[in-house]
């Protein structure tokens, strides 16, 4: 498709900003409403359901009896294999509008909604339905006298709050197995990108997922969100986000019902580059691809960058040499690679961690500017710092967007040290020959991923999470499952 052909299609798209709840659309209750701004160019999209504690209350509820009456948990694990198949082939059939919903709501490269995630989100979902199938519970070595079971059930409600960055992918990463298990699932997107969530919900009906068992109700975080974290009836709720709401979350099940809770969080993620590293352009691509992909707004985007004093200025020379590739360009145009900033708060805050970089010593070498303002929309050149200091706000926060932050190290276990010292724990990186200096620095890095010789080459089979202040859950992979499952013990006596 040609990039007039996407404003064309932009052009001609409907949106429906009302909550999904017990399988039909519907405005919230109180009939208000907040604007959907499109990051690309400023425009307002259309007014979406401001849902409150009243809505939540509906979801829930229509999310309990669906549950209780055994409309989707009662049917056989290879019955809801096929409709959850079924929804990721639909969702591929809606490719072309998912993928413009989710560059005009986020400000994302159509070239990478369309690659990425929309594709990304329909794996995800198919994976999980086939995996649902395959999976076989425990006995346990009694005596004689005894048959005992181990067996794991659905936990019931289960409430999804995601943010902004990945709306679809990451509303799939919970969806998907909690659903496929047979629970009732309530999912609040972010109020800065609730589109495609409540598209991918219409999808999932017609996929053949009874009415009920998944709500969408879009709101603010401390209306919609706080609601349904305090839900009496919500059993368990899956949060990525940041880690200062992460802890409201983990206080709200506290004052409520003790619902099972599981947070991704921030990162702040190290990328170590040896001098012995194997292929020093493939590091540079990695490095400066990584952190600026997705405009920087990438939990486990590899924000600090150590790189061994030897090699320091021949990589910083490759890594300048190729940040203009990612000048930031209109995300409707086939070629962009980097998109437009969610809005004009991130956007802010990111120019406000540029100016305390510059303010506390960083030598900006990089970007660091606004652009493209006269388009209406949200846009930062990628920008890169060197000699950073680990004291500097920017070595320490997510700062969640373009910007590179390198360091320089002579020891590795200085390097590691420096690397292990901030609140996060997502991911880490490290690039060298050596597969013993390889092995030992990932397994003194507390994080919970590291990618050797590489950056973000994983895929659905692998668990995604943290350590530390970057949470306790893990998305992605088998393990998925024991966040959305009960493991239940039923002892039967057989003297
Ligand atoms: P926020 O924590 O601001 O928001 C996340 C979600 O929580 C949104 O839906 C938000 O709603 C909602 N929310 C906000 N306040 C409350 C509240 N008081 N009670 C209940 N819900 C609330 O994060 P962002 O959306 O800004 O996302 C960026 C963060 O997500 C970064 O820190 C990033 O690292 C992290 N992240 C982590 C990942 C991981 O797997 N570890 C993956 C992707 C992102 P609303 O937006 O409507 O206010």
């Amino acid at each position: 498709m040609t990039n007039t052909r996407w404003h064309d299609r932009a052009a001609e798209l409907k949106f429906d900003g009302r909550a999904f709840i017990n399988g039909q659309r519907v405005a919230a209750q109180s009939g208000a409403t907040f604007d959907c701004i499109s990051p690309v160019d400023g425009r307002k999209l259309v007014d979406v359901a401001r849902c409150e504690a009243i809505d939540i209350d509906a979801a829930v509820t229509a999310a309990r009896a669906a549950f209780e009456d055994r409309r989707w948990a009662g049917l056989a694990p290879a019955v809801r294999k096929r409709t959850m198949i079924k929804f990721a082939d639909l969702l591929l059939q809606h490719r072309d509008e998912l993928a413009l919903l989710e560059t005009l709501d986020m400000g994302k490269p159509i070239k990478y909604s369309r690659s990425v995630d929309v594709p990304g989100a329909a794996n995800c979902i198919r994976w999980y339905g086939e995996a649902v199938d395959k999976i076989y519970d425990e006995i346990a070595p009694t005596p004689d006298t005894a048959l005992a079971l181990i067996t794991r059930e659905p936990v019931g409600v289960v409430a999804a709050v995601v943010p902004w960055n990945y709306p679809m992918l990451m509303a799939s990463w919970k969806i998907a197995p909690a659903l496929a298990v047979g629970n009732s699932v309530v999912l609040k997107p972010s109020e800065k990108s609730p589109l495609s969530a409540l598209r991918l919900a219409e999808i999932a009906l017609e996929a053949g997922i009874p009415p009920g068992v998944f709500n969408v109700v879009p709101g603010y975080g401390n209306e919609a969100g706080s609601a349904l974290a305090l839900h009496m009836d919500v059993d368990c709720i899956g949060f990525t986000g940041s880690t200062r709401v992460g802890k409201q979350i983990m206080q709200y099940a506290g004052q409520s019902n003790l619902k099972r809770v599981w947070t991704e969080l921030g990162g702040k993620s190290p990328n170590i580059v040896c001098a012995d590293c194997p292929d020093l352009d493939a590091a540079v691509r990695a490095a400066v691809g990584s952190i600026y992909f997705n405009q920087g707004e990438s939990c486990n985007a590899p924000s600090r960058l150590f790189v061994e004093k030897s090699i320091k200025e021949q990589f910083i020379a490759k890594a300048l040499a190729l940040v203009p590739n990612f000048k930031p360009g209109d995300p409707l145009d086939e070629t962009t690679v980097m998109g437009a900033i969610v809005d004009d708060i991130q956007m802010n805050s990111v120019l406000g961690f540029i100016a305390s970089g510059k303010a506390e010593g960083a030598q900006l070498l990089a970007g660091g500017q606004q652009v493209r303002s006269e388009s209406g929309g949200y846009y930062i050149e990628p920008t890169l710092f060197d000699n950073v200091d680990s004291t500097m706000k920017i070595a320490r926060e997510e700062i969640f967007g373009p910007v590179l932050s390198v360091f320089g190290f002579t020891d590795l276990n200085e390097a590691i040290r420096a690397a292990n010292a901030t609140a996060f724990g997502l991911q880490a990186a490290v690039w060298t020959s050596d597969i013993r200096k390889a092995h030992q620095t990932a397994r003194a890095l507390r994080v919970g991923t590291v990618h050797v010789n590489q950056y973000d080459d994983d895929d659905i089979t692998v668990p995604f999470g943290g350590y530390k202040q970057s949470g306790n859950g893990r998305d992605k992979s088998l393990h998925a499952f024991d966040k959305y499952t009960e493991l239940k013990t039923t002892w039967i006596n057989i003297r």
